[in-house]
Formats: C-alpha cells, structure tokens, sequence
C-alpha cells in the first residue's frame, strides 16, 4: 500500500486546516455552552465540527459535516453530551464520505484512560513522524495530522500523562493550539511560537478555553489572559489550575495573518483590537498608496475596518457599494475551484445607485489567487465605475502557509506568479497597491519589521519561516520539486 502520502484523503485532496477550538471545564452546562462558543468560532472553519464531552464516568462524542447549528441544532443532541467538561472544535475539511473520520476533537483510549484532543493548527513533519509510526506498526484511524500527538503520547515511555503529553510535542514541530480532556482534568496548550492563539477566560467558576475572545464573549465568560506560547495549563475538576513551561523560553511568532483576514474583529489578539489593526492598516494604506477618488468602498466583510481607517484618513467618503449576502459563507473556504467561482457572484452585488460614474477605491483584506479581486473589478465596471483603483491590507501573499491558514500551492497564488504590473492587468484594474510589511507591523503596534527576529510569523507574506518544514523537505527529495518558500526556513 502507498503510505508516501498520509494525509492525502482517499479522494486524493490534501487536508486543509483552519479551525477553531473551544473547551470549558466546570459547568453543568459543558457542552452547551462549547456549542455556543462554537457557534462564535464558525468563521474559522465552516465543513465539520464536534464536541466531545466528560460526565466523570464516560466521554461521550457527537461529530459531524456541517456548521455548528446544523450538527448541534437542539437540545436533544446536547442532552447526548451530560457532564462538567466539554471541548469542540470546528474544522474546514475536505468533503465526501470520509471526511467524518477527521471530524475532531479526535478521541482515543490510551494507557491511562481516555483522552481527546482538538487541534487547530498544522503540524509540519506531521508525515514524517507518521512514517516512522506507521513502520513501527501504528494504525491511524485518520488522516490527521493531529492523531499523530495522540500516538506519540500513547508510545511516549513517561510514567505520568503530562510527561507523555510532554515528551510527544517535543517530536512535532510547526503550529498547534491544543484543548485536551482526559478523565482528571482539562489541558490547554500552545506551541512554543505561540502560532496559533489560544484564550482563557472565566464564566462563574468554570474555566474556558477558545481560539478567540469572541467567543468568551458570545459565552458570558470574562476574559482572564491569553495561553502564553509554549505554555501547557490544566485545570483539575475542582477548578485548581497549574502552568507548566517546560519547552523553554523563544521569542513568540504569533501569526500575523489573524489581524489581517482570520479572526474576527471584534476579537482583542495580542493585546490588540483586531477591528482597531485592520482599521489602522487602512490608515497605513491611505498614507502609503493615496489615489484621487470620490468613494472608498471595501470588499465586504473582510475589507470593511480597513477600508474606514483608509476613508478616515484620506478624507474620501466612504460607501457601501457592494452588498453582501449574509446566506453565504466565507468564499474562500469552500472545497473546491468550481464551488469558490460560483460563490463571487452570490455572495457580492454592486450597489449600482453609489458607484455609477464614481471613481472607487476598492479595499480588500488580501489578494491569494485573484479570483475574487478580478471579479469584483468587473462588477464595479458593470456597475458604471468610472475607474476602479484596488488597496490591498495586507503585503501581496506570495507563499503558502504549513500552519493552519490554509493558503493554496505557492503556484496558485497571484504574487508567486506575476509582479504588480502583472497582477494589476490581470484583476483588470486602473492601478493596485499592498500596504508594506512595516506598514502591517505598524498598524500592530510595532515600529517597523524586526528582520533579525521578527515578531510575528509573516512567511505568506516573506517566505520567513520560523520553524523546520520537514515534510515538505522530504516531498521535495521525493519529487526532485519544491513548492520553494521564497524567503528562509529557521
Ligand atoms: P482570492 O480570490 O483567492 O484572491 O481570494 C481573496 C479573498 O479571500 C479575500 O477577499 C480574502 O478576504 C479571502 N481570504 C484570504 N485568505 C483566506 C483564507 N486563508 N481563508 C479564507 N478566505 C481567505
């Protein structure tokens, strides 16, 4: 059997990784209140999600393909998941039949009990230690990169679980924020860059755990503070919680593109208001790339706080000349080529009565394959625009990110492929400007970029990677054919 490729699903696509964790320990309410703080981490992965729950005799699960209120639609399916702890998770997955088995939080019974694990994240020598599992006689039940911790932790010859535990993400590397459950207590973790973010935050005496603030917000919990890079908490049943640090001190790398596109605005990361960065950006954007014109209208949704800051500061009025629908996801996480083309049209309209005769600065969060930058390009046309001039929030995103954004091949995206007087005859615009990586850096509250060591993980935008990317290193030995970042791997 061809094991090269572990985390090809059997209808050949890669599985892509975008999600959203949520777990809360010390509530009658457990599984309730994760389906809610769920619901507010939907946008971080729209195909799949699950909660697994712990009554202080069983875990029980509940997985499926869908958004949250669709797979936790009433009160008889919570009813299902009894007990004081509770963690979920939502995913972006690939579709078809076996997309179920990848459904998370993944659970398994190891040596010491019960234990499950949800992931959001990349792991990315996730293949590699597969292999070597795989040879020493593993059996995967999925083709999740996340399983890959629950072996090593099941094979780990420690004594306790959180040596274990311990001992098993010291072998992995990339980007993970972990909620785990195991009959005693609660485990949150962060990996050492802190890649990917992780809050917690109290509701009465329960303890919660969750990607983003929002959804402390949207759950009644009061932010506490976020789970440090590299740092492993856990609260016992009774509410005591210990930190452990044990991977050592590294400068953090949170992930930038979470201010830019991923999280929600009305989530604090960082310490910052994301709604205030990306507005900031649009300030940045305005100062860096001025253009004389009559409206400033934003891509919506994503555009909308940059394309205020960028209104603000260039004194142009700003409009909404595109309306979006709201019974649409998010364009971009959709499974395939054809489902995203088809999505443009039914998500965006032009709001012909602002726009005919006007000159507009169209403002996106990001430009990845062009797809949709081009067709919003024409819409404004069609709808009388008398020049359309395209800013984007971001730098042009020229490499794919192995840690938990899913980005497509380097090959696909616009700013691999063609320079900007070639990405602007191709989106058909009257001219087109990226805001700088300092003027990203800026807007986060930074002077400008550390290049010796800097501050946040950017490597879509400058191919910096700040950790090993083993199994794509080893795919390029095989293939004698590298999807080659542009910029250094640590
Ligand atoms: P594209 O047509 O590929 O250029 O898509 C760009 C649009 O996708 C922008 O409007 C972004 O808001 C959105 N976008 C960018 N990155 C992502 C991502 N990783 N996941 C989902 N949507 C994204």
């Amino acid at each position: 059997m061809n094991i090269t490729h572990p985390f090809l699903d059997s209808d050949g696509d890669k599985l892509r990784e975008e999600c959203g964790i949520f777990g809360v320990i010390g509530s009658p309410e457990a599984a309730a209140i994760t389906a809610l703080g769920l619901h507010a981490l939907q946008h971080r992965g729209q195909e799949a999600c699950g909660i697994v729950s712990w009554d202080g005799h069983e875990f029980f699960a509940r997985r499926g393909l869908g958004h949250v209120a669709q797979v936790f639609a009433d009160q008889t399916i919570l009813n299902e998941l009894p007990g004081h702890m509770a963690s979920g998770h939502v995913r972006y997955s690939t579709t078809g039949g076996q997309g179920l088995r990848n459904v998370q939080p993944l659970h398994a019974d190891l040596a010491r009990g019960g234990f499950s694990i949800a992931h959001n994240g990349n792991i990315s020598n996730a293949m590699h230690l597969k292999q070597e599992l795989v040879d020493k006689g593993a059996i995967f039940q999925s083709s999740s990169d996340t399983e890959v911790i629950i072996h090593l932790i099941a094979t780990s010859r420690y004594p306790t679980l959180l040596d274990r535990f311990v001992d098993a993400l010291r072998m992995v590397e990339g980007a993970y924020s972990l909620i785990c459950q195991t009959p005693k207590r609660m485990i949150a973790c962060r990996d050492p860059l802190g890649i990917r973010p992780l809050v917690m935050g109290k509701i009465g005496d329960a303890t919660v755990f969750a990607s983003e603030t929002v959804a402390l917000d949207v759950v009644g919990a009061q932010f506490v503070r976020e789970i440090e890079p590299g740092e492993i908490v856990e609260v016992r049943q009774d509410g005591r919680l210990t930190s452990h640090r044990p991977f050592g001190k590294h400068p953090p790398r949170p992930c930038i593109f979470e201010h830019v596109y991923f999280s929600r605005p009305d989530s604090v990361s960082g310490g910052q208001s994301v709604y205030e960065v990306r507005r900031k950006i649009g300030i940045e954007l305005a100062r860096e790339a001025p253009v004389e014109a009559d409206l400033v209208v934003p891509v919506p949704d994503s555009g909308v706080p940059a394309a205020i800051g960028y209104a603000q500061e260039s004194g142009i009025p700003f409009g909404l000349g595109i309306i979006r629908s709201h019974y649409v996801g998010r364009t971009f996480i959709q499974p395939s080529d054809g489902a995203r083309h088809a999505d443009v049209k039914r998500k965006h309209n032009a709001n012909r009565a602002l726009v005919e005769g006007k000159r507009i600065v169209l403002i996106d969060d990001s430009i990845v394959r062009g797809t949709t930058s081009m067709k919003i390009v024409q819409m404004m046309r069609d709808a009388g625009a008398a020049e359309v001039h395209f800013r984007v929030a971001s730098p042009p995103t020229n490499n794919s990110c192995f840690y938990g954004v899913d980005t497509p091949e380097r090959n696909k995206l616009l700013a691999a492929r063609m320079d900007l007087a070639e990405m602007t005859k191709f989106i058909v615009a009257d001219s087109l400007s990226f805001v700088s990586i300092d003027g990203l850096y800026r807007a986060v509250g930074e002077k400008s970029r550390n290049a010796a060591c800097p501050q946040h993980c950017d490597a879509c935008f400058t191919g910096d990677y700040p950790t090993k990317l083993t199994d794509l290193a080893d795919r390029a030995a095989e293939t004698d054919q590298l999807n080659l970042p542009v910029g250094k791997v640590a």
